[in-house]
């Protein structure tokens, strides 16, 4: 009997004892292969690297932690180092939380610092995107927008207003190019500022390709570039909340690059330290690190363990890694298997509608009708049989509901660690294709 209060309490947990390379082991002696990082699409190394476990036995050896307004420490700065040196252009700041939640809650504080900073007070407003996820604290929830999470807690978020997604299966129009659509999209921003006042809006947030809450979009061509150019022309800051796309996991170091913007806050935090220690961080443009310098000299955030000393050693480790000759290549590579293998298995399957994604992050959205693109109904619980049936076939992967607008849509993302070999990509989407059509089989009944 657990006296811990599991989220899912009504949920029969295995318990985890092991981890090498791709897989878990279970108590009971059961081999997992992990298709989705770490449960939460984190663990980029794999369970086992052992240069990272070395990095933290090492620094826990040396100094575990201070607080870091008292002193700074090695790992710490180097990890900064890292982080800006390759930075997207102008980011020349990190401010270290614990988590992605607290990296976009750090954002939006020091947005609204910086424009109270610089006489701007009127700007209090933050915009989001529909069918996102930024997080599980009161900020998150009230700057995302994954139903099933913040309706209880509606009376208490942040005010924030919210447009659409960009979502070129569901929001494009039959004659309209990629190109068009993603201009129309973030048009919808500009329409936002206009009607909420351009002098009040302080903050545009998103993930440069969405995470879980609607499974892995990246943005339509030119999407973020007409975003920067809107929030330029009225003095908005960009949030890329990057927490699950960034550092590795779509092949390029940054997602942004591929979309050829940068932003004015970058957040990171799963691949950071890829699981081996709980670590985030939010990067900052210097036009704002300036302001609050030169302004009250003090951010008014922070966390008591912002800058862990061995969290951060865990960081420089991974991130070595990360920018370590080849890696990148290689998720470029094995990103390349997955799509083909996915399109393999699943472009003619008539109940997959969408294949979408970037690098080693994809999705495969579930339909009744491809052809009218219409979902399963909610009641029918086609998500969590996709995942009892692959936990049941020793694949770990997650799938979710409410992909179309937080009630109805279902989709599986599969984002194994970035390790993984072509053979681990072949077995993972081979038993993906099992469980989803022993589920669906389930559903049909
Ligand atoms: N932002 C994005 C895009 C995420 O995917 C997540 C977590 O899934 C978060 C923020 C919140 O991160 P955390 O769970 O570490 O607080």
């Amino acid at each position: 009997m657990s006296s811990v209060f599991h989220r899912i309490p009504k949920r029969n947990l295995p318990i985890a004892v092991k981890g090498d390379g791709m897989y878990i082991f279970d108590k009971d002696g059961r081999r997992y292969i992990d298709g989705y990082a770490g449960g939460a699409c984190v663990s980029s190394l794999g369970h086992s690297h052992e240069s990272v476990i070395e990095a933290v036995r090492e620094q826990i050896g040396k100094m575990a932690f201070f607080h870091s307004a008292v002193f700074t420490s090695e790992p710490l700065e180097e990890l900064a180092a890292i982080l800006t040196t390759d930075a997207p252009e102008g980011l020349s700041r990190v401010f270290f939380t614990n988590s992605g939640s607290e990296a976009v809650e750090t954002a939006v504080m020091m947005a609204r610092q910086y424009f109270v900073e610089i006489g701007q007070s009127s700007r209090k407003k933050v915009i989001g995107r529909r069918a996102s996820y930024h997080g599980a604290g009161l900020t998150g929830l009230g700057v995302g927008y994954t139903v099933s999470r913040r309706t209880p807690f509606e009376a208490v978020l942040p005010n924030v207003f919210h447009i659409s997604p960009c979502y070129e299966y569901r929001g494009r129009l039959e004659d309209e190019t990629a190109e068009q659509y993603g201009f129309r999209a973030a048009n919808e921003l500009e329409q936002a500022i206009l009607g909420l006042g351009p002098d009040t809006v302080m903050a545009f947030v998103a993930e440069t390709v969405t995470g879980t809450a609607n499974g892995t979009t990246p943005p339509a061509p030119g999407y973020f570039n007409r975003v920067r150019e809107i929030c330029d022309k009225y003095g908005v800051l960009l949030v890329l909340d990057e927490v699950l796309c960034g550092l590795g996991r779509t092949g390029t170091l940054h997602a942004c690059e591929q979309d050829g913007v940068a932003p004015d806050f970058l957040t990171f935090a799963k691949g950071i330290a890829a699981g081996y220690q709980p670590i985030g961080a939010t990067m900052v443009n210097q036009k704002i690190y300036e302001a609050i310098v030169s302004g009250s000299g003090t951010f008014k955030g922070g966390y008591t363990y912002s800058g862990h000393a061995t969290a951060c050693a865990a960081a420089v480790a991974v991130q070595k890694v990360v920018r370590g000759p080849g890696f990148l290549d290689h998720v470029k590579a094995t990103g390349n298997v997955l799509a083909a293998r996915l399109n393999d298995r699943f472009a003619q399957h008539p109940h997959v509608g969408d294949i979408r994604g970037r690098g080693m992050l994809m999705t495969v959205e579930l339909v009744e009708d491809r052809d009218t693109k219409s979902p399963f109904a909610a009641s029918q619980g086609l998500s969590s049989k996709i995942d009892q049936n692959a936990e049941a076939r020793g694949l770990i992967t997650s799938a979710f509901s409410g992909t179309i607008d937080g009630y109805v849509g279902d989709h599986v993302v599969i984002c194994p660690p970035l390790i993984a070999t072509g053979e681990n990509i072949d077995t993972i989407v081979g038993l993906l294709g099992e469980a989803i059509d022993a589920a669906v089989l389930e559903v049909r009944a």
